[in-house]
């Protein structure tokens, strides 16, 4: 048996750092997705829809969209929807 050891060993390529192949690419997706984020954020605020929730309709914490102004679910809806979604369809 030669292989008894785990390859635990990273690559040495002299930059350092190992585990951070295609960095820019993550970082140009991650760019991406917020922008996407805050264009429906803006969609939303023309709609009248901001600051709620898509999933079950209830306002969002001021205190939630100060940290994340693009975040479109409730605490509950956030947390696994605990809160069953509400159709608009079925309100009487
Ligand atoms: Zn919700």
């Amino acid at each position: 048996m030669e292989s008894a050891l785990p390859p635990e060993r990273p690559s040495t390529d002299g930059s350092g750092d190992p585990g951070q192949a295609g960095g820019a690419d993550d970082t140009i997706e991650r760019i991406d997705l917020v922008l996407r984020a805050v264009e429906q954020a803006l969609v939303r605020l023309d709609e009248g829809t901001y600051g709620q929730c898509h999933r079950c309709a209830s306002p969002i914490d001021d205190e939630r969209l100060t940290i994340d102004p693009t975040i479109q679910e409730c605490a509950s809806c956030a947390l696994g929807g605990e809160i069953s979604p509400v159709e608009p369809s079925l309100t009487e």
